[in-house]
């Protein structure tokens, strides 16, 4: 550190240098993140010194905090959910995991524990099984990228604590057949947690219904984002239970503070983001989250359609705003489109191909100036691949 401070240009001067190395959300295709909501930034600037981690000294803020988890609660079919605004997904899965081996009876103790993911599941359960030493058993996919329940049934045996379904995988933007897993948990006594980190902002606003929430009485818990297509500040992400006793098994005591105790993960969390995602719910409401998550789905389907053109089919046909495109060499072509073009994408691990969000920051204008250089890139690939 330096010895004495700098003066307020100078560091302005270093902020600029630095914000200037950043991309722009108007050349990502990659991100699940986008730009915020401009309320959703009034609203952090506004509460950026809240601390929800001592919600006591600051309960216009923690009111805030109730309010979106009774919204949340209500759009996700179970209007009496608790549970409390986190980091994002990862801190979600992790959170929902731990209550699932805390609520756990142990009929074998020294058995390891483990829990039971579909394949396509975030990579955060992989830090989930470092940090609970619980094994994550992975369920195949079957071709259209869906894990059948036969499979996940097979995996279940007495030191499960619980069971994940994925409501919009990060790769492929895919509803795992939640209805069906939801009536194995139920039949082997086990909760249900739905990662619908990505799908929970897009899944209810779609015209075509999926049934994904507390609307199906195995789910127990639901982790969904609000800085993904929440359109609200990071890091903004919600933790919901069906059943108090699930959060109840989180507590710890606080000697210190104003409240006694906390269910959280992290200690002081950020009234900002809580502030950012109570605007950003109570301005868009139902009707302005159907017509982004339409505006995105129209421009989806623009891009596939564009592809077509050039030959290109879709892994799947997207159930949301996620396409992956089979093209020739993915990795050369993501590398390519970034080096020369400064576009940037994503590849997707099995089957390889080049995976492509279709967020809020995006226009047809944006993919049609894509396709374009993407129609070079590919020319370019094949023929360094015959030389
Ligand atoms: N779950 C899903 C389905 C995701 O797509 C992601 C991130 O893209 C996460 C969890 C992790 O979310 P975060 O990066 O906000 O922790």
């Amino acid at each position: 550190m330096n010895e004495i401070g700098l003066h307020e240009e100078e560091i302005l001067s270093l902020l600029n240098d630095a914000k200037i190395k950043d991309f722009t959300y108007d050349r990502v295709l990659s991100s699940m993140c986008t730009t915020p909501h401009r309320i959703a930034v009034k609203a952090h600037m506004q509460f950026i010194e809240s601390n929800m981690g001592d919600f006591g000294l600051f309960r216009g803020t923690h009111g805030m905090e109730e309010e979106v988890i009774r919204m949340t609660g209500d759009m996700l079919h179970c209007s009496s959910a608790e549970g409390y605004l986190t980091t994002g997904g990862t801190e979600s899965n992790i959170q929902a995991l731990r209550s699932m081996r805390n609520l756990h009876e142990r009929k074998h103790p020294g058995c390891r524990l483990n829990v039971v993911v579909p394949r396509s599941a975030h990579f955060s359960f992989d830090k989930v099984s470092d940090i609970l030493d619980i094994e994550v058993r992975k369920v195949p996919l079957e071709s259209d990228l869906k894990i059948s329940v036969e499979a996940m049934q097979s995996l279940i045996d007495e030191n499960t604590v619980g069971l994940v379904a994925v409501a919009g995988s990060t790769e492929f933007g895919q509803v795992d057949p939640i209805g069906k897993i939801s009536e194995l948990a139920l039949e082997h006594d086990l909760p249900l947690h739905v990662d619908a980190a990505f799908g929970g902002f897009v899944l209810p606003f779609l015209p075509e219904k999926h049934m994904f929430d507390f609307s199906l009485q195995g789910v127990t818990s639901i982790a969904i984002d609000p800085h993904k297509m929440g359109l609200s500040t990071i890091p903004s992400g919600i933790l919901l239970f069906r059943e108090f006793k699930h959060l109840n098994c989180l507590k710890a005591h606080a000697p210190y503070l104003t409240v006694d105790s906390q269910y959280t993960m992290t200690g002081t969390r950020s009234g900002a983001a809580v502030a950012a995602t109570f605007a950003v719910m109570k301005f868009l409401g139902k009707k302005g989250y159907t017509g982004i998550v339409s505006k995105c789905m129209e421009m989806t389907r623009h891009l596939v359609k564009k592809a077509a053109e050039i030959g290109i089919e879709p892994v799947i046909d997207p159930v949301m705003n996620v396409v992956v495109l089979q093209v020739p060499e993915p990795a050369m072509v993501r590398a390519t489109l970034s080096s020369e073009y400064n576009w940037h994408v994503s590849i997707t691990r099995d089957p390889k191909a080049l995976r492509l969000v279709i967020m809020p920051h995006m226009s047809c204008e944006m993919i049609d100036m894509f396709m374009s250089d993407l129609v070079k890139v590919l020319d370019s690939t094949s023929k360094a691949k015959s030389e």
